[in-house]
């Protein structure tokens, strides 16, 4: 049988010929049917333009309906989806292509001038335009091209993807994802989130990250939902859709932005079964205040670019603020020691483990890190520091690379951050570690204040005496206006590393 994920979805999608599969606010979209017929014009369009099974297909446009229809027909030629943040420069674009070497680079009308010599300097062959009104070379290659109906043959363990981290830790990785890895995940969450025809996804999420492809656009195809393409998070246009709409998928930064404004009510949310959170930590606060304004607990969830979703919190019991649930059906978790990967006691933190057909299957031409984070027996180290709690509830405490060693003790920033946010005018913190003469790093915080707030330093650190243990606290207090963060919402700590690197030297 053809284990090529696109076959499933083409089952799908014939069986839901007239209704919506991805519309905008404008109007534009697609019916189900017509996405199925759109994939064959594509398909052949790809062909022509060289894809082989096998091949890389790179994609760095705005989002739009089409840019699904793209990624649908790069599986259904058999290629490989690669697609690439909106923000990336033209030098890191070079980068990911001469690592990658696709066959075909597909990026937006306007940058086509310095897509086609960043092509011919890393020898990719073919480049092709897509913009967000269906327009571009591609999608008129694809109104002359001759249409496939054909299903490229695929095994489970065949790329479908390379994604690329998302690069927070140092460079990005290319994660190889298989048909298997992203068809299995995508049944799973399906199930779990009890998605159906009847879903109404709002949409505001990029579509190059595995948050807004892989796990909306997935889930969404397999359960024959519709989707509402946002082409980003505006406040005032998701408060008018949510009585349209019965899911969002959101990061936190969604939530925080949604519970800070009055409009967000429960008639608003009237309409909403589910609002899932993902890609980096929700807050307890956040989390319980959307609770009070709405009557929605949110779900949270956790996955990484590598491994698909891992963990999610229940969509009947309890969805516990501060955890990201528990571990999926068919995904096995272990919390080991972070040297010796050893499993540790429970309650304890280690290092999270996982195994499962969600699990990639190595890093594009890395090998070594592959070996490194790819065990033997099938786990792959997360880099993420959990614990698990007595009723199997994962609690992420924070990246294994964040962890703070001052002095031989180890300081988990979340738990100061917990406590520093608690300070009256604090509106959020990060605590890094930075090199220190005496404690090998010392730990500091970055505040953000609100606004008429009246703190400083002494103030910050006096509120930390008795509550925190003394090497917990940290050395030195840093208040800025705000948090660097990167269109998924994670704080770029290493971005604050470096801006305060020198502050003990
Ligand atoms: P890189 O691997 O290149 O440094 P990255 O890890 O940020 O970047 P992604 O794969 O996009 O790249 O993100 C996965 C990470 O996001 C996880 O390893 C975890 O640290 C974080 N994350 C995702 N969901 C959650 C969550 N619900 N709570 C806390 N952290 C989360
Ligand atoms: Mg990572």
């Amino acid at each position: 049988m053809n284990q090529n994920l696109f076959a499933t979805f083409a089952t799908r999608m014939q069986e839901r010929d007239a209704a919506a599969f991805i519309t905008t606010r404008e109007g534009r979209g697609y019916s189900y049917r017509e996405a199925l017929t759109a994939t064959e014009r594509l398909a052949g369009a790809l062909t022509e333009l060289g894809v082989t099974p096998g091949d890389r297909v790179a994609v760095q446009v705005d989002k739009s309906p089409e840019a699904i229809l793209l990624y649908l027909a790069t599986l259904r030629v058999g290629g490989v989806y690669l697609p690439l943040n909106t923000g990336y420069t033209g030098e890191e674009i070079h980068y990911f292509l001469s690592d990658a070497e696709p066959a075909l680079f597909v990026c937006r009308p306007v940058n086509l001038d310095d897509a086609r010599s960043l092509a011919a300097d890393t020898g990719c062959p073919q480049v092709a335009t897509l913009g967000t009104a269906a327009d571009g070379s591609l999608m008129e290659a694809a109104a002359q091209a001759t249409p496939r109906d054909d299903i490229v043959e695929r095994d489970d363990n065949d790329l479908a993807a390379i994604l690329y981290t998302s690069g927070t830790t140092g460079r990005s990785k290319g994660a190889m994802l298989t048909h298997l890895n992203l068809g299995s995940n995508a049944a799973t969450l399906a199930e779990a989130w009890r998605f159906t025809e009847h879903d109404r996804l709002i949409h505001a999420l990029p579509i190059f990250h595995t948050h807004g492809l892989f796990v909306a656009c997935n889930v969404s195809l397999l359960a024959g939902a519709s989707m509402l393409f946002l082409p980003k998070f505006d406040i005032d246009v998701i408060l008018e859709e949510l009585p349209r709409g019965t899911v969002m998928m959101g990061v936190p930064t969604f939530y925080t932005r949604l519970v800070a404004d009055d409009r967000l009510t429960p008639e608003v949310t009237a309409n909403m079964r589910l609002f899932t959170s993902g890609s980096a930590p929700l807050t307890a606060e956040t989390h319980q205040a959307f609770e009070e304004k709405t009557g929605h607990a949110i779900l949270e969830r956790y996955g990484m670019t590598e491994t698909n979703m891992n963990t999610s919190n229940p969509y009947d019991g309890e969805r516990i603020a501060g955890t990201v649930g528990l571990p999926l059906p068919g995904v096995e978790i272990r919390i080991t020691d972070r040297e010796t990967h050893e499993p540790v006691p429970r309650g304890e933190i280690g290092m999270l483990e996982v195994c499962g057909p969600n699990v990639f299957i190595g890093y594009w031409r890395m090998p070594e890190k592959t070996r490194e984070e790819l065990l033997d027996d099938g786990f792959f180290v997360t880099g993420d520091l959990a614990m698990l709690d007595e009723r199997g509830y994962v609690h992420i405490v924070g990246r294994d690379k964040d962890l703070v060693i001052s002095g031989g003790y180890n300081v988990y920033p979340k738990e100061v951050e917990q406590v520093i946010d608690e300070l009256d005018g604090v509106v959020e913190s990060a605590v890094i570690g930075l090199p220190h003469p005496d404690f090998g790093e010392g730990v500091t915080a970055v505040v953000v204040p609100q606004p008429d707030a009246d703190l400083d330093e002494a103030g910050v650190l006096d509120f930390l005496q008795g509550r925190l243990a003394k090497y917990k606290q940290p050395k030195r207090v840093f208040f800025v206006d705000s948090l660097p963060r990167n269109t998924m919402g994670k704080v770029q700590k290493n971005q604050l590393r470096e801006r305060f690197q020198d502050s003990y030297r």
